[in-house]
Order: C-alpha cells, then sequence, then structure tokens
C-alpha cells in the first residue's frame, strides 16, 4: 500500500480548499462512558485476497458468536451474485453487512468519477435485497480521493472506515471527521490497524494488541480494528491472535458496536 501517494492525493485538496473545507471534525456518539471500537472484515474470498485459501467463515462466525460480538463484515459485491449463501450466513448470525466496493479494483478509486459511481451502484444493486442497514463502506487497499467522497456522499453512504495515517492532526489522537457535500454527509470512523503488520511479521501479535491498548487508552473515542477472513484462516497463530484481541477488548470494557448500532442523526 502506498501510503504516501494517498497523502499526496488528500493534501493536495487540502492545500486548494483547506483542512476545514473538506473536513469538520465531529464525534460519533458514545453508547456507554467507554471508547468504543468496531471490529471489521474486509471480505473478499477470490475477488481480492492475495492466496487461494478456503474460506469457510462459520469459524470467525463460531469466535464472534461464543463472545456475543457482532461485526461489520465490508463485503465484495460479486460475493453476493456468487455465494448468497455465505451472504445469509451473515445475516443470520447478525452480523452488519458494508460495502468493500463492487470489483475489490483498488486503481478504479484513483480513475474518474463515474467509474466509482458505477461500481458503487453496482454494489447497490447485488445487496438491495437483504434489507441492509445504513450504508457503510472500505475502500479495498484503504484508498481515498476525493472522487470516491463525492461518490459516496451522493449514493447515501453514511460511514466509511479509512486509517487514520493522513487524518490525524499533528500532536493528536485519533480524530473522526465529517466530509461534508452540500446536504449529504459522510462520517469516517478512524481505523487504527487490522491483522497485516501481524501477517507480515513487522509486529508480534502480542505487541500489536499492545499497541490498540495504548491508543484506545488514551481517550474515550470511537475507532475501527479491522481483519481479513483469509488471514485468520490461513494459520492458527492468526485466529489465536483475533481471540487475544477480542479478550483485550473485553478486558477494558470496551463497547463492541456495528454501523447499525449508529443513528443517521447528524452528530456534531
Ligand atoms: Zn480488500
Amino acid at each position: 500500500m502506498n501510503y504516501q501517494k494517498l497523502l499526496d492525493n488528500i493534501q493536495r485538496h487540502l492545500d486548494v480548499w483547506g483542512y476545514n473545507a473538506l473536513f469538520r471534525e465531529t464525534g460519533i456518539p458514545l453508547q456507554n462512558k467507554h471508547p468504543q471500537v468496531f471490529l471489521y472484515f474486509d471480505y473478499e474470498r477470490e475477488f481480492g485476497a492475495p492466496i487461494n485459501i478456503e474460506i469457510d467463515i462459520s469459524i470467525i462466525l463460531d469466535i464472534l458468536k461464543k463472545n456475543n460480538i457482532k461485526a461489520t463484515w465490508f463485503t465484495v459485491g460479486k460475493i453476493f451474485e456468487r455465494y448468497p449463501s455465505s451472504i445469509e450466513q451473515l445475516i443470520n448470525t447478525k452480523q452488519s453487512i458494508g460495502s468493500h466496493s463492487y470489483e475489490h479494483n483498488p486503481l478504479l478509486l484513483y480513475k474518474n468519477y463515474n467509474m466509482i459511481d458505477q461500481d458503487l451502484k453496482k454494489w447497490k444493486e447485488c445487496s438491495k435485497h437483504y434489507n441492509l442497514g445504513p450504508l457503510s463502506y472500505h475502500s479495498p487497499q484503504n484508498r481515498l480521493s476525493y472522487n470516491l467522497i463525492k461518490a459516496l456522499c451522493s449514493n447515501g453512504f453514511q460511514h466509511i472506515v479509512i486509517s487514520s495515517v493522513f487524518l490525524r492532526k499533528e500532536g493528536s489522537s485519533f480524530i473522526t471527521f465529517r466530509f461534508h457535500r452540500k446536504q449529504n454527509k459522510l462520517y469516517q470512523i478512524p481505523m487504527i490497524g487490522d491483522d497485516w503488520l501481524v501477517y507480515t511479521k513487522k509486529l508480534s501479535p502480542n505487541d500489536q494488541i499492545k499497541k490498540f491498548e495504548d491508543i484506545i487508552a488514551q481517550s474515550n473515542k470511537t475507532y475501527a480494528i479491522g481483519f481479513h477472513p483469509w488471514i485468520l484462516l490461513s494459520d492458527k497463530t492468526y485466529l489465536n491472535y483475533f481471540s487475544d484481541l477480542i479478550n483485550m477488548l473485553k478486558k477494558h470494557n470496551i463497547d463492541l458496536i456495528t454501523f447499525d448500532d449508529l443513528t443517521t442523526n447528524d452528530y456534531s
């Protein structure tokens, strides 16, 4: 993932319109007086996962059920078409479903507005029979562009999860932003990490969990932490990491919520 490119892209728009023209700092209401965390999955199967492994998400769903957790599954549109029984499985276990694009083509997100708009419309079309909650989105490879924000707003998306690398004012903690375009508002939930650093062995599972623990302890805010089913299912180490992370969150009484738990009101 090229963070510098991502940064440059956003920075360009910030230079033109200024920080406050594109973003407004806001807050997501806390359900209780504890920090709250969205656990989410980028659900891609063969449409985005770089390695070919048997995907049986019931193993993950069992862990969630055992811990009484509902997570958000950012699901690639093509999965609705090819694996409808998997979607039923998510719905039957009361998981929340968001969009991880229709095609899972990260390059599309830097192309023109119409291509992004068409991709979002296709995702909405293939998911429309399922009566999903408020529309939420996480882009392939965590990409962001001004055209993507514009297209998400005009297609009625209300929440986006993005890495906070570039949405973090110097010296401050992670911030929730509201993108605004005319009457459409899109709330950004800061993603503080996923399973990638553990998978690529840049951090040990324990160090990654400690890092999350430190960030969350800083303030009563809302954060997102992500996973990939294909990573968790590729080796027992990662499934253990997932369970240990859940235990840490529970130990601190952190509320685990989904986008279905949020109201559609203006939060600020
Ligand atoms: Zn992905």
